[in-house]
Formats: structure tokens, C-alpha cells, sequence
């Protein structure tokens, strides 16, 4: 497959005023799960390698089992690094990634932007676009005081400038996972406020559960990459407990009907996303 252009997909996104999901691969169901939602929905997809599935199967694999199942399809399917250390994402481009993410959010804001700008000259330098974050993305709590969390209009506008960022993931009311709390509203107006400021696309992580009108302000508002794991995990796991609890059964017909509601729920929030349909023909 010819080298995806993933920054012009993103401005098709921005001029289409949609969003692309980055949905994570845990093996290979959920790969194909995901690869065949883009082919049916036509939609484009960034397949991630996230935090989870790295210390199960190690980066390396994690890539070439992303990339085996990527290649014997037809989908604009960049393979996307989330949530990469700073160690992980020079070996991700060495590996052959196309897209990565560097998380340095934790870092002081002083050291983030350090990191970020050598992690941007380097895979800039093959051609990779880069996704980083600022603010801090909450994991499901009980309790989450949102104004500790939320990415600050000021810093965003600096750490943009001064890192030459692709992408960039905000905090502005979603976390990972979710709970049973009713969810926070999605600060549509700091999310304005941080795209005027920074003049990039914007990516919420944690979209599941986030009703969809939201997103679509959210989307309006400059985020056109939306991540989501919770749901798609979700959809899965039913597929799985459900044939189990029929009795006793093969994985193979458990996982065959986990990947059927996968798939399902995929196209589903490819089309909640406007993304459906927008998948470009490959050259
Ligand atoms: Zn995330």
C-alpha cells in the first residue's frame, strides 16, 4: 500500500466538518472488527496500538499484526501509535508506523514542550505526522474536579507554536473509560477557544458515552480525530458472554460473534462521526 496521507485526510475532515475515529486493536478480531467497519462503512479509520495491548504483546508485535491484517485490505487504515512514551514512539517510527502520538501530558509543561519538539523533528523528518497532548485526560473516578483537568487556552497556544504539533488532544470534559455518574458536558466553548488559538485539528480521547449531539459541537468546534475504546471493548465482551452463556462453547464461535458486534458498533460510530462514506480512493 502507498504511503497514506494522513494530513490530508484530517483536512478533509476539517473541510467536510467531520471527525475520523481512532479506535484501539487488541488482537486479531478486534483488528479485523475495525478494518472490515471501514470497509463496509468507507470510512477511513486510524487503527491504534494503545496503552493496553502494548505490554500484552509487545510494541513490535502489536504493529506487524496490525499491519498483516491492514495489508489484505482495501481500507485507509493508518496504524496509529496512542499514548506513546517518549522511548516508544522513536521506536515506532523505526517499526514503520504511520502516525503516532506522544503523550508527554504528565511531564512539567516546560519539559513537554522540549520532548514534543525533538519527538515532532524526528518524525516529521519520515513524513509521520504527530499528535501530542496537553491538559490532562482523567481516567473514571467517582469524583473529578474538571478545572484541574482542562487543557489552558494560553499554554495550548504556546506549546502549538513551539512544537510544530499535527494534532493535538485536549481535556475538555471526557476521560477514559467511563462511569455511572451522568457525564460531564463537553466544554464546547473551550474547545473554540483552544482552536482559535491554535489553528490545528483538535482530538478528544475517551468519546465513549458522550452523546452524539455533543460530539457533533465538539466537531464543529475543530475536533476531527475522536477517540473511543470503551464502547467497542463493550460491544465485544457481549458477543463473548453471550455465547458463553449458552454453555460451555468454542472461543473461536465466542470471539466470532464478539467481532460481529464489534464490527457493528465500529460502523455505528463512524457514522455518529460523519466519517462514514469519506474514505479516500487510494492511489
Ligand atoms: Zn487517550
Amino acid at each position: 500500500m502507498s504511503k497514506i496521507d494522513i494530513i490530508g485526510l484530517i483536512q478533509a475532515a476539517q473541510a467536510g466538518g467531520y471527525a475520523i475515529g481512532g479506535f484501539n486493536m487488541h488482537n486479531p478480531e478486534t483488528t479485523q472488527a475495525l478494518i472490515r467497519a471501514a470497509e463496509r462503512a468507507n470510512a477511513p479509520v486510524f487503527l491504534q496500538v494503545g496503552r493496553a495491548v502494548v505490554p500484552h504483546m509487545g510494541l513490535a508485535e502489536a504493529f506487524y499484526m496490525t499491519l498483516r491484517e491492514r495489508d489484505k485490505s482495501e481500507a485507509v487504515a493508518p496504524i496509529h501509535l496512542d499514548h506513546g512514551t517518549y522511548d516508544e514512539v522513536f521506536e515506532a517510527i523505526k517499526l514503520g508506523f504511520d502516525s503516532i502520538m506522544f503523550d508527554g501530558s504528565h511531564l512539567p509543561f516546560a519539559e513537554n514542550i522540549e520532548k514534543t519538539k525533538q519527538v515532532v523533528e524526528v518524525a516529521h523528518s519520515f513524513g509521520i505526522p504527530v499528535e501530542a497532548e496537553l491538559g490532562q485526560i482523567p481516567d473514571a473516578a467517582d469524583s473529578i474536579h474538571w478545572p484541574d483537568f482542562y487543557t489552558k487556552v494560553e499554554q495550548a497556544e504556546e506549546f502549538v507554536a513551539k512544537t510544530g504539533v499535527d494534532l493535538l488532544a485536549i481535556s475538555a470534559g471526557v476521560m477514559h473509560g467511563v462511569t455511572n455518574l451522568k457525564p460531564q458536558p463537553l466544554a464546547i466553548d473551550l474547545v473554540n477557544q483552544i482552536r482559535e488559538a491554535t489553528n490545528i485539528p483538535l482530538v478528544l480521547h475517551g468519546a465513549s458515552g458522550v452523546p452524539v449531539d455533543e460530539l457533533r459541537q465538539a466537531i464543529s468546534a475543530g475536533v476531527h480525530k475522536l477517540n473511543a475504546d470503551t464502547d467497542l471493548r463493550h460491544a465485544f465482551r457481549s458477543g463473548i458472554e453471550d455465547t458463553f452463556s449458552k454453555g460451555d462453547r468454542q472461543l473461536e464461535e465466542a470471539m466470532d460473534e464478539g467481532r460481529r458486534r464489534m464490527i457493528e458498533a465500529t460502523i455505528q460510530k463512524m457514522q455518529d462521526y460523519g466519517c462514514a462514506g469519506k474514505a479516500p480512493a487510494l492511489t
